[in-house]
């Protein structure tokens, strides 16, 4: 079945890294509503949190502590938390949440370096090394697992064994990867793991998480000014009273509750990741048939999020090819990189090949419709 001859969708398919598209059953654990004092809400966060320690294999040496808010929020309480005032944080750059994670830094008053590589060059393990070695006032070290700005991935566990062997704390910003690519507590040093409810483990957007070494966090008292992002603090609160300290987001917790049953559902981690790959796959190969080529290398694609060269055509405009692409039911991302004209289209969310092969017909039919040669 093409695009054109598909039913009208009454809501989009949103191939996007967040928000994204989450299945019935997930949007349905949101029809109730939970008192933040109940002990059946408390329940359900501390089952919650169990579940994500889990899925990293912290069980015993980690603690989840969830927050309220974006992704961004539980990036800036983790730096806040674990980086002490007098530390310094070397930032890996290739892309916006990089360059995200050091304006943190900035407005924290964190002494940090930055270590910036183009956008399709991976960080590796021997520049880490290197500036490491040279400078021993670098306490942590702040990585991007997958650079969601264009689909990058960071090779995550040569670099956490550097950061190891020289002693530092290694911070991992893995919103865009947590539940879809393996990382194991047991074999992976790191001292916060940052992720978000609305990402690959497709719940809604609204909170934040941070799996912690729990040695670390306990020892982190007095390095955040802030009372809100205040990491060990909501983690002690909710150790002792079961609650959040402050207003929890209720629907988002239930609604992320539910999304991990069908996660287990499924087969957990595997399962994610060979449904992401095949998306990813599907995508892929469909749009090279129509002659769009990927910008990234594919030994370095996450199967999470892939960057499109745009048609070099002239009657390319990216409103217009978006607009018409989300008529026929699919919301695509525009691209973030500042010298190629690029747009992005994710592989994450409640859906499978069959979505991606309809979503590269809806683009075939849109570049038909608009004329746009792409060889
Ligand atoms: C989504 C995301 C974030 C958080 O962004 P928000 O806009 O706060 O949701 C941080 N880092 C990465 C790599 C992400 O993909």
């Amino acid at each position: 079945m093409t695009a054109a001859s598909a039913p009208i969708l009454l809501t989009p398919i949103l191939l996007t890294p967040g928000p994204l598209t989450t299945s019935e059953r997930t949007r349905a654990a949101m029809l109730t509503d939970w008192g933040s004092w109940d002990g059946s809400f408390n329940a359900l966060t501390a089952s919650l949190c169990d579940k994500l320690v889990a899925i990293a294999h912290g069980t015993g040496s980690h603690v989840c502590v969830p927050l309220q808010g974006s992704g961004t929020f539980a990036v800036e309480a983790a730096i806040g938390t674990f980086v002490p005032r007098r530390g310094k944080v070397l930032v890996c750059v290739n892309g916006a949440y990089g360059k995200r994670l050091a304006k943190i830094c900035e407005a924290l008053g964190r002494d940090h370096v930055i270590h910036e590589t183009g956008d399709d060059v991976p960080t590796t393990p021997e520049a880490v090394d290197r500036l490491l070695a040279a400078d021993r006032a670098i306490s942590h070290v702040g990585l991007i697992h997958c650079e969601t700005s264009t689909g990058i991935l960071n090779p995550l566990e040569a670099i956490a064994a550097v950061v190891a062997r020289h002693g530092r704390a290694l911070i991992i910003d893995a919103m865009s990867s947590f539940g879809a690519l393996p990382i194991d507590a047991r074999q992976i040093p790191f001292e916060a793991l940052i992720a978000a409810s609305g990402k690959c483990l497709e719940g809604v957007p609204g909170m934040g998480f941070v799996i912690a070494r729990s040695e670390a966090l306990l020892a982190s008292a007095g390095n955040t000014a802030s009372l809100a992002l205040d990491l060990r603090d909501q983690h002690l609160y909710m150790q002792r009273t079961g609650q959040w300290r402050f207003t929890p987001p209720t629907h988002v917790v239930a609604a992320l509750h539910e999304a991990l049953l069908q996660y287990e559902e499924e087969g957990g981690l595997p399962a994610r990741h060979a449904r992401y790959a095949r998306n990813c796959q599907v995508l892929i190969a469909g749009m090279a048939k129509l002659g769009l080529r990927s910008f990234l290398a594919p030994e370095i694609q996450a199967p999470i999020i892939v960057t499109f060269h745009a048609p070099r055509d002239g009657r390319y405009r990216f409103t217009e090819f978006y607009e018409a692409v989300r008529a026929k039911g699919f919301i695509l991302y525009p691209g973030k990189l500042t010298e190629l004209e690029t747009f992005r289209v994710g592989c994450i969310g409640s859906v499978g090949s069959a979505e991606m092969e309809r979503a590269v017909d809806a683009v075939a039919d849109t570049l038909r419709a608009m004329k746009i040669e792409t060889i």
